[in-house]
């Protein structure tokens, strides 16, 4: 599907103009970061700064610094120092800290670790006018090659615009070693998409946000990939981590294609992110992006099969004359279509086990009464027309929420 979208016709039959904003080199292998040199050669580029933490310059940092040694590329390091908490976060400190170790005669900036370090590598390159380049350490979340920054400022979590990495190269040999919670993360993530593309289709159809169905089917294929390979990912098995990680890749692209996060982006997101706003303003150490949506993407699976199937089903007897309760009473039958592709909650649930992550927010430390609080009030984080949207704003009475989550 991609290498399509490579020699893509613009506009595309959806009639956007899809940008150009495929990376240059995008390489997944066994031995991946020996290409680093080559491609710094090819882009003339010999003066880097490469952007680690403890844990990422151990597994691959030093390797790349190995390798760089005694050719015409000069490296600097930047040990990204972890909060209080022990964690390094992409808030004011971090960015800080890296933005004063980019000399300015640097030429690229090179982001080693999982999501947290992309990002602040991501704005800061970008604020700089500097390009970088992804060398991620585990498939632990799809934002490698996104875009946007989630970045943490006075306490509060907003996503600013940055820029793509130029070249990703992704060592099987690392990435397949990282911690089994990274993989699940990973995993996670890409099962999210269950519920995101179907909260796309109805936000498109609703609410008018833009839709391609060639970025629709990179997505879907990328999670159905991940999935028949649900057995080879929970051993990291290397060919079923490579599929994990171009999984991860594809949705980023497809994000990138698109110019938003529809595809990749629904409820379940919706939800992971008020859990982990509530979790900042508590002071209490974050749990990994992939995680929350793991379980987030089944509660919202559960609710949609449920409580909005069991709406759509007797819509016709809603009272009033709302444009939108008219709009999804008349493509009822192609939104329950929607629901129905969405696995059951417990299906999804037998898969998540399969790779070792957790299941219920308990098991990440997220209560009862901030699932309730975020089924009520995650759809207004964002301005999409989300399924759960349309449920808040349309359907919902005040007590009735309760009775969804017991
Ligand atoms: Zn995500």
């Amino acid at each position: 599907m991609l290498e399509e979208v490579n020699a893509w016709p613009i506009p595309c039959e959806c009639g956007q103009n899809h940008n150009d904003v495929l990376v240059e080199k995008l390489v997944i292998n066994e031995g991946a970061l020996e290409e680093i040199l080559p491609f710094l050669e090819q882009k003339s580029m010999s003066k880097i700064l490469i952007a680690v933490d403890a844990n990422t310059y151990e597994v691959a940092g030093q390797f790349v610094v190995k390798l760089l040694e005694d050719t015409n590329v000069t490296t600097k390091l930047c040990f990204l120092d972890p909060n209080e908490l022990n964690d390094v976060v992409a808030d004011e400190a971090a960015i800080v800290q890296l933005l004063l170790s980019v000399d300015r005669d640097i030429e690229v900036v090179l982001a080693v670790g999982s999501g947290t370090i992309h990002d602040i590598v991501r704005i800061v390159s970008y604020k700089m006018g500097k390009p970088f380049i992804s060398i991620p350490t585990a498939p632990s979340v799809d934002g490698f090659n996104s875009i946007g920054a989630p970045l943490v400022v006075k306490g509060v979590k907003t996503t600013y615009k940055a820029q793509a990495p130029i070249a990703v190269f992704a060592d099987l040999d690392i990435i397949a070693k990282a911690p089994k919670e990274l993989i699940a993360a990973g995993f996670g993530d890409m099962l999210g998409k269950y519920t995101s593309l179907v909260d796309w289709q109805f936000s498109h159809l609703i609410g008018g946000d833009s839709f391609c169905p060639v970025v629709f089917q990179i997505t879907k294929d990328a999670l159905d990939a991940c999935v028949t390979n649900v057995d080879g990912i929970a051993v990291a098995n290397k060919s079923a981590i490579k599929i994990l990680m171009h999984g991860l890749i594809d949705s980023g692209k497809a994000m990138l294609l698109i110019g938003q996060s529809y595809p990749a982006s629904g409820a379940e997101h919706h939800l992971s992110h008020y859990w982990e706003m509530n979790f900042l303003q508590t002071k209490r150490r974050q749990v990994l992006h992939g995680a929350k949506v793991a379980v987030s993407c089944q509660l919202v699976a559960d609710f949609y099969h449920t409580v909005v199937k069991n709406i759509l089903l007797t819509i016709e007897n809603l009272p009033g004359e709302d444009d939108v309760i008219k709009k999804v009473s008349e493509n009822q039958k192609e939104i329950l279509e929607w629901i129905e592709s969405i696995p059951d909650a417990s299906q999804l649930k037998e898969l998540i086990q399969k790779v070792g992550g957790a299941t219920v927010p308990e098991d990440l430390g997220i209560e009862q009464d901030l699932v309730k609080e975020s089924f009520r009030n995650a759809h207004l984080l964002r301005e999409r027309v989300t399924l759960l949207y349309f449920y808040n704003e349309y359907i919902r009475t005040n007590d009735e929420i309760n009775v969804i989550q017991e």
